[in-house]
């Protein structure tokens, strides 16, 4: 509840900074590390290159390679608890391919992420709630890949053909995709048999599963509905947990035809998701929601009263510090 006041207060755009340790190859290798984390308690973290001191930033929290899902989920979930409270919240994951968008979001079994981690939460609070709400809660896992929308919990319906999806306005200022697959889900179990039919639909058509998932953008949608026992009284939230496309920029000149378009189609999205995000944090009367699919479909749960989380993945290697930078300048204007 204080963390809500607080969230308040300072607006409601959060960005979290992560950086993922060097892997195996990379220490073999003998990477140096770019990233200074002496002020990381702080939300500072300062960028080296040949040893000197390039430029430095300031977040909200800043996370270094040796903090744990768990810690790193301490500080999210407050968030959890905002849509219980009826509030519609965005959290993405932003950064190169191999920054650890997905170990963030998705994690891994005996690393659970994100995702796992707030729904885990919302089923904590909703039984602490019980007597006093009712809460349904239904999930929907989908893609935006080359600004389409695919459903990957169509599978789950016997003869439901896969279709094209579109966004419908229903209402002032509610949107809504009509046919969408949304699985009830009353319990954790539930949850993750979910989360994994969604997970294992991605790879489904595509030669290479890993390369796919950097170029499109993965979805959950949580839908609560809760009911006041005593007052009657119904809210509805959303909550979006997004593990967009990778952010590196590709040269035009390297790629053609399919690969072009689906490079255009990636920059557009995650520039109009900049766009918007900062149009949001400094109160223009212009929020330019239509300019792409994804943030057309997330449009009632950005601004107003919603609240965002952004973690910017980046990698510690010396290598990658043009993505580095890149990425940090980006997460630095939606702040
Ligand atoms: P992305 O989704 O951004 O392409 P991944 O999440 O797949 O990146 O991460 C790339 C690799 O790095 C994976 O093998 C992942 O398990 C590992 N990794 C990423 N972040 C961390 C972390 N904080 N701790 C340990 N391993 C990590
Ligand atoms: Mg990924």
């Amino acid at each position: 509840e204080l963390y809500n006041k607080v969230l308040e207060l300072r607006g409601n755009i959060r960005v979290f900074c992560r950086c993922r340790p060097l892997n195996d190859e990379e220490m073999t290798a003998g990477a140096t590390m770019a990233i200074d984390f002496e002020c990381a308690k702080d939300g500072e973290l300062a960028v080296k290159s040949n040893g000197a001191l390039r430029k430095t930033f300031k977040f909200d929290s800043v996370f270094s390679p040796q903090v744990d899902q768990a810690d790193v989920f301490e500080d999210t979930a407050p968030f959890a608890a905002s849509v219980l409270d009826g509030y519609n919240v965005c959290i993405f994951a932003y950064g190169q391919t191999g920054s650890g968008k997905t170990f963030t979001m998705e994690g891994t079994e005996e690393a659970r992420g994100v995702n796992f981690r707030t729904l885990e939460k919302m089923f904590y609070i909703i039984n602490e709630r019980q007597k006093l709400y009712r809460f349904d809660v239904s999930v929907s896992v989908l893609e935006v890949y080359n600004e389409q929308i695919r459903d990957l919990l169509i599978g789950t319906q016997p003869g439901v053909a896969s279709r094209r999806l579109e966004i419908r306005q229903v209402g002032e200022g509610t949107h809504h995709v009509p046919g969408l697959v949304e699985a009830h889900v009353n319990d954790m179990a539930e949850v993750w048999e979910v989360l994994q039919t969604g997970s294992n639909a991605r790879a489904v058509g595509s030669t290479n599963a890993n390369e796919h998932s950097s170029r499109s953008h993965c979805i959950h949608c949580v839908m609560v509905k809760g009911e006041n026992l005593l007052s009657g009284e119904c809210t509805t939230s959303k909550l979006w947990l997004v593990d967009l496309a990778g952010s590196e920029r590709v040269a035009k000149t390297e790629v053609q035809g399919e690969r072009l378009k689906e490079t255009q189609n990636i920059n557009r999205s995650l520039s109009a998701l900049g766009d918007v995000i900062s149009a949001l944090a400094t109160k223009s009367s212009h929020i330019p929601f239509r300019n792409s699919k994804l943030t057309h479909l997330l449009q009632d749960s950005l601004g107003g009263d919603s609240k965002t989380l952004m973690f910017v993945q980046i990698s510690p290697n010396e290598n990658d510090l043009s993505e580095t930078l890149c990425s940090l300048n980006f997460a630095s204007r939606v702040r």
